[in-house]
């Protein structure tokens, strides 16, 4: 079976969320199950063509947009996965991703929908021959609205939804920028409150659609968090499914980590104390005290306004806390300047993968406190590296951390995203602490669960069998 992947974002060529990891992984986890994988994506500024040996493929394709052709440049690495990179200087050769701390770029229709366009090219031309076409959030999503409206192919497609409140919204006139053709501009298909919207086109026309876990896949049909597509989700509902997501246990493994201070596993965790005390050293925060850790996106959805407000709370605790993320330019001044203002509490706005992995193996709590959270990321490698999850009880986080209150119950989980909630959960993490057997207990516990990409890859495997079986 060929499986073409298509995902705006790859780790670790370039990286802004757990969408990167994912694109990484499963492709990877895939091949292990006897799936040819070809993986395509943009070629961006920060992805270093000498450090990762691409290759110019000598394959080119040319995109009408509006009234100009475009031309694409095929470059590729062949690994056990084989990456496929789209080079276009005008679109791609920029200092971020999708835009800067400010704002989006404001050609991101055309960024994203050209690069929809010459991978649909390339598969018309047979480029890439996949029995499968596999879609990844609103970047990719035009793929199967034109490889099935614009191209008449029949190739099964996938979509899948890793974060529904990102949807590729953009003005009508994006229709003639792209050449969609304004039969697509209507209710049943593009057409979103006046505006074209890229993911709904993706769950329109695509074989079957999933999202990163079951709760989500639930959620997301209720008006609370279905930002506007809870009806179309519910009417696609028989080819909308719930697979939750893993992480790569090569890459997050704290025995073999190159990052971290002091390598442990489950039998020698008293190691990660090595790692608490030089990171404590390394940013400036005290030793003997319980050290939480915040990773993330700096954007409302992780909560980052209870923490904001709980932060005063914090500050009087007997405890650290160090947080890592980078995002909305309001966060980013807000912790950059708390970082004067407590002796617990240290912030570092940037992204900063190494020291990621350094936080994962010292921390003793893990905040995530996601008003939604699709899948979650986090808080899978945190309980990896032996640290307890303190979470909001919502989406991918409620289906994989239990609650110390229930029978064999491993996290501390709270419902109401409020930073009083947050703050008693905080409170019952230091409890936790105080017990301190029955944490270095439930620390071991965590590390030996199973959030490996090969049970999820088995399902995404089904998938892909019965689309090509004609069963969904
Ligand atoms: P998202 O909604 O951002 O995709 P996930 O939990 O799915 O959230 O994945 C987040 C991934 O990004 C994790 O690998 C996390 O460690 C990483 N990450 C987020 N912010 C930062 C940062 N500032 N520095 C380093 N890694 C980060």
């Amino acid at each position: 079976m060929r499986v073409l992947f298509c995902s705006s974002e790859v780790y670790p060529f370039a990286k802004t969320g757990g969408l990167a990891d994912v694109s990484y992984s499963l492709p990877k986890a895939l091949s292990q199950l006897g799936v040819k994988v070809q993986e395509v994506m943009p070629l961006y500024k920060c992805i270093d063509r000498k450090k990762f040996k691409l290759k110019f493929t000598g394959k080119s394709i040319r995109v009408l947009l509006g009234g100009e052709y475009y031309e694409f440049k095929v470059w590729e690495l062949k690994d056990s996965v084989h990456y496929y990179f789209l080079e276009n200087d005008n679109f791609y050769n920029r200092e971020y991703l999708y835009g800067t701390p400010k704002g989006d770029y404001p050609d991101n229709d055309l960024r994203f929908g050209g690069f929809c366009w010459a991978v649909a090219k390339l598969i018309e031309e047979g480029f890439f021959k996949p029995d499968i076409v596999h879609t990844n959030d609103w970047q990719t999503a035009l793929i199967p609205v034109i490889l099935k409206e614009k191209l008449s192919l029949s190739t099964k497609t996938i979509q899948t939804i890793h974060n529904l409140a990102y949807q590729g919204i953009f003005p009508k006139e994006t229709i003639e920028r792209l050449n969609l053709g304004w039969e697509l501009f209507h209710m049943e298909a593009l057409e979103f409150w006046g505006k074209v919207n890229f993911l709904k086109g993706g769950i329109v026309f695509s074989d079957a659609v999933n999202t990163v876990s079951p709760t989500y896949a639930k959620e997301i049909m209720t008006s609370e968090f279905g930002f506007g597509l809870n009806g179309v989700l519910k009417k696609y509902s028989y080819k909308l499914f719930g697979i939750l997501n893993g992480i790569d246990y090569d890459v997050w493994n704290p025995e073999t980590d190159p990052f971290i201070y002091a390598n442990y596993s489950d039998t020698n965790i008293e190691r990660k104390e090595i790692n608490k005390e030089k990171l404590l050293r390394e940013v400036g925060l005290e030793k003997d005290k319980p050290l939480f850790i915040f990773i993330g996106r700096f954007a409302k959805q992780k909560g980052i306004d209870l923490i904001e407000s709980a932060i005063g709370e914090f500050k009087k605790m007997h405890a650290n806390f160090l947080i890592l993320g980078f995002g909305d330019e309001k966060y980013n001044n807000f912790f950059k300047a708390v970082n004067n203002q407590a002796s617990n509490i240290r912030a570092r706005v940037e992204f900063n993968e190494k020291l990621s992995h350094r936080m994962y193996a010292a921390g003793d709590f893990l905040l995530m406190p996601s008003l939604f959270e699709p899948c979650g990321l986090n808080q899978m490698i945190a309980m990896r590296y032996g640290t307890l999850v303190v979470g909001r009880k919502t989406g991918g986080i409620a289906d994989t951390v239990k609650d110390v209150k229930e029978e064999g119950g491993y996290g501390i989980l709270f419902e109401e995203p409020s930073p009083s909630a947050l703050i008693y959960a905080v409170r019952r993490a230091l409890e936790l602490y105080g017990n301190l057997g029955k944490f270095k207990n439930l620390q071991k516990f965590v590390m030996n669960l199973d959030f490996s990409w090969s049970r999820s890859a088995t399902q995404y495997l089904r998938l892909y069998e019965n689309l090509l079986e004609g069963v969904i």
